[in-house]
């Protein structure tokens, strides 16, 4: 006997329901592994965690799914289907095509692939020896050229590989947004370095106890409406924040005893990005777009927070004298006119995630333009150490003395994540822009930042960007939001206007 729709849809919903409770168990497993599981249960735990997520990578592609998809797809277009549904459709059939392109056998060599290359990538960088990563390396780029064939693209091949992290982004539009950053970012750093000006403060290095800076975290987080209910924090090595299901929306942090500023605006960061996964709406609850639009715009909700907010004179009118009262003695020659100096000192650096909010996007636009050449075979991996290092100095002024410090600090390449790192620029440029926003439809924005009203910042932010999950692309959240499309101008005034006055340098504002 034949299924009703109403029977069919349930079916299809089940079988999805099925991978995403795999995918919670393989998120509960990660996070156990990165938070505490014990050293000795690495490998093994490693392995169940690759053999769910090869089950749930099968379901994805399965006879089973090209069926629920070609009927679902049916009974869209005919008009049967709430809009969730619509979304899920959408949202698989795109998983399904890009799965289903490359061929299995290939896609596997590259999964082993891999894996050795990160492993080779971190010796390498330990002993500062590109040499050894080189084969590595030009192997896994010889992978993404020939999957990019499979995957087709129209005009440029980076674009697939953008499509994937932050959908609808091209490198026709990055180009221009990149290119405009850059002519008012590049002399501003070099106004900043000339001045000699630096507001680095000993006392930032004193001791703070981890369970001293657990609590000032867990007093930030409840601050910025963090749901406890929904959420925890854990130490970790390297933090990040996870979404295991919309109840259970966990972060991490990093507590180093000599730099309690660390541990603070990182998990500042984490709780942007929980904030928004815990205010996805329920209609989407055990559906796949029940996650952020995009790392973009993900990356935005996070910055608005550690950067934008956490890092504002506004912020720290109000918490400054809580946070002194916290650390019991620590910043008691600081003044609060100094503390908001120090957390926004800007200094060209070599390490990208150590980088200030300034200096950051540079670092980001070297990698995409060398990945955007090697993937077209402009360039080739054995110069890439020159490469980087010519454009450190064009950029940033600086040139690294290793390569540890240089081309080979970031674990992406070796994994082949091409298209990664832009999403991390484009989630500053999205901040400012939504940021103005707020300012023009909550007049007194700085009032409610100087008041810690929080709730009425999250309400905003959860009824026109964080409910919709990834039922939006991300310019169309942006543009529903702010009325226009990416515009780059609100990034570059937050930018010149912050740190024009911070170093004040106002002559050499103007002049740019
Ligand atoms: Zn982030």
């Amino acid at each position: 006997m034949l299924m009703s729709l109403k029977e069919y849809e349930a079916s299809f919903l089940e079988y999805v329901n099925k991978m995403l409770n795999i995918e919670e168990a393989i998120g509960v497993l990660y996070w156990d592994l990165r938070t505490g599981a014990p050293k000795n249960s690495f490998k093994q735990r490693s392995n169940v965690i690759s053999q769910l997520s090869a089950d749930v990578f099968k379901m994805s592609i399965s006879d089973e799914m090209a069926h629920y998809l070609i009927t679902m797809e049916e009974a869209v277009s005919a008009g049967k289907c709430s809009v969730e549904v619509e979304k899920t459709v959408n949202y698989l059939r795109k998983q399904y095509e890009r799965n289903t392109k490359i061929p299995v056998e290939e896609f596997e060599a590259f999964v082993k692939c891999q894996a050795i290359s990160e492993s080779v990538w971190a010796e390498a960088k330990e002993e500062n020896n590109f040499a050894k990563f080189e084969p590595y390396l030009t192997e896994i780029i010889g992978y993404k050229r020939k999957f990019v064939e499979y995957l087709g693209y129209t005009t440029c091949k980076y674009d697939t590989y953008l499509d994937e992290y932050e959908p609808g982004m091209t490198v026709q539009k990055l180009d221009e947004i990149f290119s405009a950053v850059r002519n008012k970012i590049v002399p501003l750093v070099k106004a900043i370095s000339t001045s000699g000006k630096s507001f680095e403060k000993e006392e930032m290095k004193s001791f703070v106890s981890k369970q001293k800076q657990k609590e000032i975290c867990e007093l930030f987080l409840t601050t910025l409406g963090y749901n406890f209910d929904a959420g925890r924090l854990d130490p970790t090595a390297h933090p990040f924040a996870t979404s295991l299901n919309l109840g259970d929306v966990r972060v991490t942090t990093k507590y180093h005893e000599n730099n309690f500023e660390k541990a603070l605006f990182s998990t500042i960061h984490e709780c942007g990005h929980a904030l928004y996964e815990q205010n996805i709406s329920k209609d989407l609850e055990c559906l796949p777009i029940a996650q952020g639009a995009s790392l973009g715009i993900h990356e935005s909700q996070s910055l608005l927070y550690e950067k934008v907010i956490g890092q504002s004179y506004e912020f720290w009118k109000c918490n400054f004298a809580n946070l002194k009262e916290q650390l019991n003695g620590v910043l008691d020659n600081i003044t609060l006119d100094e503390f908001y100096k120090v957390i926004n000192n800007s200094k060209p650096s070599f390490i990208r995630i150590e980088a200030d909010e300034l200096t950051y996007p540079l670092h980001v636009m070297i990698r995409y333009e060398i990945e955007k050449d090697l993937l077209d075979g402009k360039i080739q991996v054995n110069e890439l150490p020159s490469i980087w290092n010519k454009k450190m100095e064009e950029y940033l002024g600086i040139v690294p003395a290793t390569d540890r410090e240089g081309v080979l600090q970031d674990v992406h390449w070796s994994m082949g994540h091409f298209g990664y790192f832009p999403t991390y620029a484009l989630g500053a440029m999205y901040a400012a822009q939504i940021k103005a926003t707020m300012e023009k439809e909550l007049p007194n924005y700085n009032e409610l930042i100087e008041t810690n009203d929080f709730q009425t910042v999250l309400d905003w932010l959860r009824v026109n960007i964080h409910q919709y999950g990834a039922t939006k692309k991300p310019q169309e959240i942006l543009k529903d939001v702010t009325g226009e499309e990416l515009n780059v101008n609100y990034y570059i005034d937050y930018l010149e206007t912050k740190y024009s006055s911070l170093y004040e340098l106002e002559e050499v504002n103007k002049s740019i």
